[in-house]
């Protein structure tokens, strides 16, 4: 049975709640999932934010800052009951980028990145798995810094931080497939968001970074939504586990 037939009676509107909707790339995957006939709640800690983007596709927003487990146990519960007691799909783009030298790291720096890259995509899964169906799908966000070690932008905290998404995001395959909830994620390349657009008024910097995908250029948000929207759709039905890089060619795996 696919996510959207309940009862064996085919519902049209699928459900998503996607973290970090607010900006970037989650924002791009709100607008998007709208877009294919999903109700979406928006999540993220900057909540005006996520009510201008809910307002605009008519979804519904939540604050949440993703590291607080109560609030993120209780933010589900209230999400799941304002779409209506049913939750399809999540995607977890809240994210923190870190870019201090390797040697100059300061330790709650890199706890903080930790704690909301990691931690607080780990909460969400858990607390999405507990209202999902069999049929739920979910899409993690990770980086190519977590398959190469960085080299793009983000530093040590930053890399250990997606290489850790990428290993908890196969862990959760494994451990939801007895739900029948699948796990996917996407690792992607540089992306014109509001993380990165900053680094990037550095010139040498981003010519640098922009000669690294074979299609010579960073991405748009809407490119990765893309590939996240594939992930969470019954289209992709046996695709389960994986980490799909959409890089513009630069890792080549
Ligand atoms: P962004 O800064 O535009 O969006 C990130 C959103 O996450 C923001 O709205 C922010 O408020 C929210 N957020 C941050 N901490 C939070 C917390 N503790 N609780 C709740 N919300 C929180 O960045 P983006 O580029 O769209 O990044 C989205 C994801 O994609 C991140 O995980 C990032 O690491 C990843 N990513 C980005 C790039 C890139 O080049 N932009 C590349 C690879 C991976």
């Amino acid at each position: 049975m696919l996510a959207g037939e309940r009862d064996g009676l085919r519902s049209d509107v699928r459900t998503a709640i996607v973290t970090g909707g607010a900006s970037g790339i989650g924002k791009a995957t709100c607008e998007l999932l709208a877009r294919n006939g999903y109700r979406v709640a928006v999540v993220d800690r900057d909540e005006l934010g996520a009510h201008s983007v809910a307002d605009a596709i008519d979804g519904v927003a939540f604050g949440l800052d993703v590291t607080d487990e109560r609030a993120v146990i209780s933010l589900f519960e209230r999400a799941f009951e304002a779409l209506g007691g049913t939750l399809d799909a999540l995607a977890t783009s809240a994210g923190i980028l870190e870019s201090t030298p390797f040697m100059e790291i300061d330790l709650a720096a890199f706890r903080l990145v930790y704690e909301i890259n990691v931690i607080g995509t780990y909460l969400c899964i858990r607390e999405a798995a507990k209202h999902m169906k069999s049929g739920g799908r979910i899409c993690t966000i990770a980086s190519v810094a977590g398959k190469r070690g960085g080299g793009l932008t983000g530093t040590a905290a930053y890399a250990a931080s997606k290489g850790a998404v990428i290993a908890l995001t196969r862990n959760a395959a494994r451990s939801l497939a007895e739900r029948g909830i699948v796990v996917n994620g996407v690792a992607p390349g540089p992306v014109l968001t509001p993380m990165l657009l900053p680094t990037f008024e550095d010139r040498v910097h981003r010519a640098r970074v922009e000669a690294m995908p074979l299609l010579g250029r960073a991405a748009e948000p809407l490119e990765i939504a893309e590939a996240i929207a594939w992930l969470l759709s019954p289209e992709a039905s046996y695709v389960n586990g994986e980490m799909l890089t959409v890089d513009g060619g630069i890792c080549l795996d």
